[in-house]
């Protein structure tokens, strides 16, 4: 089995930096991602508060990313961390590919997208339904779609669909958005137009989604849609972490303390699986904060 100071378990924006600080550190150290590196901050349209970047789409920040860390860190990607037990003093990282034995962890595996749990809803994903605009608004340019919620990122992804063409109208459950000022004034700007009040019943269709039921203060309208793009918040990727005994808070992310240091002896946590500001610089810095006390701890 193979022997790391250090093992990493996911390879968004804090795993990444995670496992350059633990390399520069001085610790031998590895980053396990089940999919492709950049996690969610993939999907983000635009970025323009990343500092040192007016403006840069998510993808390009992942892979920037990547690559400078991967001057110092091995990635490996499509490998999947199953289990991480305890053994005689060191951790057993297994995974569908392999065991690794490592003195410490660091969880960064990051959110899921929330689902809305209507009718329709698993019926017709990726038959109309989505939750990443960057990765399917291409398919309805020019057609009309929805958005669901009233957070950054459904604002973000309101903006996106509208440039691209698309006739976009953003569904909101509350009369106020919760999104920063900054963007509720593009939207504003964009003519975006939002249903207040709103929420969607049921998505309907027949091979495709072609319109959703809402229900505004008790009164129910249909809206005709080519799609809908769900974008209600995220939920933590914390299951492996529970199965370990990492104590979670009641919304299921990872409890650590100011330096990223979980209840159970050289595990840590880091970015959005966390909880708290969700934002790539905070993961960044999180990540960074997790290595250092790994290798505080590891002297
Ligand atoms: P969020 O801030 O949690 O917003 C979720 C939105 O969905 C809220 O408006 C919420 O309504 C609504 N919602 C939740 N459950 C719902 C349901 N079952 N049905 C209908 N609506 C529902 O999530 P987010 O927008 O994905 O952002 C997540 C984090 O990433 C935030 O910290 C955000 O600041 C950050 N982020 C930042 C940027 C940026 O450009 N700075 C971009 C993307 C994300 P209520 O308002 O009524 O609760």
């Amino acid at each position: 089995m193979v022997g790391e100071d250090l093992i990493v378990v996911g390879a968004g924006p804090a795993g990444m930096t995670a496992g350059m600080y633990g390399v520069r550190s001085g610790l031998k150290t590895l980053v396990l991602e089940k999919g492709i590196s950049g996690g969610l901050s993939n999907e983000a349209p635009e970025i323009e508060n990343y500092p040192g970047f007016d403006r840069v789409g998510g993808m390009e920040l992942a892979s920037k990313i990547k690559e400078h860390v991967s001057r110092y860190v091995e990635i490996r990607e499509l490998e999947k961390v199953e289990a991480i037990e305890e053994s005689s003093n060191e951790l057993v990282v297994t995974t569908d590919k392999g065991s690794y034995r490592t003195r410490a962890v660091i969880m960064s595996t990051g959110t899921r997208h929330r689902r809305l749990g209507v009718k329709g809803e698993s019926e017709f994903a990726g038959k109309g339904v989505s939750y990443c605009a960057t990765c399917d608004g291409f398919f309805f340019k020019n057609k009309p779609v929805a958005v669901v919620g009233g957070g950054d990122s459904a604002v973000r992804e309101a903006l996106y669909l509208q440039k691209l063409g698309c006739r976009v109208t953003l569904i909101h459950r509350r009369d106020e958005l919760r999104a920063e000022r900054y963007l509720q004034r593009k939207l504003e700007d964009a003519g975006v137009t939002i249903r207040w009040n709103s929420v969607v019943k049921e998505i309907k269709g027949d091979k495709v989604v072609k319109s959703v039921i809402l229900d505004s203060n008790g009164v129910e309208s249909e809206l005709s849609i080519a799609g809908l793009f769900v974008s209600i918040g995220e939920e933590p990727n914390s299951e492996l972490a529970a199965k370990m005994g990492v104590a979670l808070d009641a919304n299921g992310y990872i409890i650590t303390d100011k330096s990223q240091r979980t209840n159970l002896k050289r595990v840590y946590a880091a970015g959005d699986v966390t909880g708290g500001v969700r934002q790539v610089v905070v993961a960044c810095a999180e990540g960074a904060i997790a290595a250092l006390s790994a290798y505080n701890d590891l002297l």
